[in-house]
């Protein structure tokens, strides 16, 4: 894909290069506020709209839909990019974190890319892939340049209790859309020697994640995008391991656990091939220290990097990967397993916080189940009256979202053991 947008770019570039003439006008690619800027500054909200309005009438393949309102009235919105409706679905999350902005303008130009592109190898991607953007999924934190929502509600916390309606709208969207693959983009500060790549990326660690899908991540990680960012010249890493700057050896381990409640360990526990990236926001050298904009411009273009990659991985791993998420969703039904209520793939779970015999399911109050229908049904957990069965597709986020022992649990529903 690399050839790909570099060859939509020229393009672009022409076509900018044209503006005055009429006739070329609605063919010419527009261009974010950032690419407008030089990397200057961030694309502004008004520019986006404007961005993704001249996408939606100018291409067949995007439509642009709202899928929620912040609290202060600004839309959360989804891009969906595709020739034909697919089967293989890919998810952008782009800047949960408002003060994150590298994530959303490397998802904006993408999505201006893709809706242009007119080669055969891109057409042929999107006829397979359906891709799907959430380009600001914190409208309100990326106005005010604040890592949470107006609320001051970190959105990245609220994957399991749905409090947020930026958490409640990117909860319908995986709910509806069951994507194969959740990306989400994110920004470190770096702590040098010891935690300063370019580029930190992430797999799901929470143990519910079944093996496949959890497998199918890592090799995102290991065998894509960290190779296609190392050719674009990035270096890379795991996010939140402090690493020897010597050996390369782990030092200590400061982020990234396997708690459910962030999506990157939500896509796992949802049967998606889940991928956390985070660019580095300090300055990499001197030259950037001196220019802004330069150091805009590389926390973007590693970015772009490892999207490539991403779509690399999204080509050559099609089948299997679906494979893997169709054949996760029906576990549920059978499975008789433990659920892990704590823990990760790097930190086995103590005793108690292994549920080793789960109930059939749990039996609310009636006053439990008012208090929680609306994110059972966002989430797409399935009850009967107010009785919640384990067997089911998301058979883990039962307990999860039930059981005292699950640490974020909304309510403490009786376990029904009688099975
Ligand atoms: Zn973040």
């Amino acid at each position: 894909m690399t050839r790909i947008r570099t060859l939509t770019l020229t393009v672009a570039a022409l076509a900018a290069s044209l503006v005055a003439v009429p006739a070329q006008a609605a063919e010419t690619p527009p261009r974010t506020g950032f690419e407008e800027s030089g990397g200057a500054r961030w694309t502004s909200q008004p520019e986006e709209q404007r961005l993704l309005a001249a996408v939606d009438r100018a291409s067949d393949r995007v439509s642009v839909a709202r899928i929620g309102t912040t609290k202060q009235d600004r839309p959360v919105q989804l891009v969906r990019i595709g020739e034909r409706p697919a089967q293989n679905k890919v998810l952008l999350i782009c800047s949960q974190h408002g003060d994150e902005p590298s994530g959303r303008d490397a998802c904006l130009s993408t999505i201006r890319d893709l809706a242009y592109a007119k080669d055969r190898q891109t057409r042929r991607f999107l006829e397979r892939t359906t891709l799907l953007v959430v380009p600001t999924a914190n409208p309100d934190g990326r106005a005010a340049n604040t890592r949470g929502n107006s609320d001051g509600v970190d959105i990245n916390r609220d994957h399991l209790a749905l409090q947020t309606a930026e958490g409640r709208a990117m909860a319908a969207v995986i709910r509806d859309q069951r994507p194969d693959v959740i990306y989400d983009l994110h920004e470190y500060g770096a702590t040098p020697p010891y935690y300063d790549k370019d580029l930190f990326d992430l797999w799901p660690r929470n143990l519910n994640t079944d093996d496949a899908v959890h497998d199918a991540a890592q090799t995102l990680s290991e065998s894509y995008v960290r190779p296609a960012a190392a050719d674009a010249g990035h270096s890379t890493g795991t996010y939140g391991i402090w690493t020897d700057p010597e050996t390369g050896e782990p030092i200590k381990q400061v982020a990234g656990d396997g708690q459910e409640r962030i999506l990157r360990n939500m896509s796992g526990v949802k049967h998606s091939v889940g991928l956390l990236i985070e660019s580095r926001v300090d300055p990499l050298t001197e030259a950037e220290q001196a220019d802004e904009a330069l150091n805009n411009r590389r926390r973007v273009n590693s970015q772009l990097a490892a999207l490539d990659g991403l779509f690399d991985f999204t080509d050559a791993r099609r089948g299997q990967v679906e494979t893997a998420t169709g054949l996760a969703r029906l576990t549920g039904y059978t499975d008789t397993g433990p659920v892990y209520v704590g823990g990760a793939d790097n930190d086995p779970a103590e005793p108690a916080e292994v549920i080793q015999d789960p109930p059939c399911g749990y039996r609310l109050t009636d006053d439990q189940y008012a208090q929680v229908k609306d994110e059972l049904a966002l989430h797409g957990v399935r009850s009967h009256g107010t009785y919640v069965p384990l067997r089911q597709s998301l058979r883990a986020l039962v307990p999860l979202l039930l059981d005292e022992r699950a640490p974020y649990h909304l309510t403490a529903a009786e376990p029904d053991t009688g099975c």
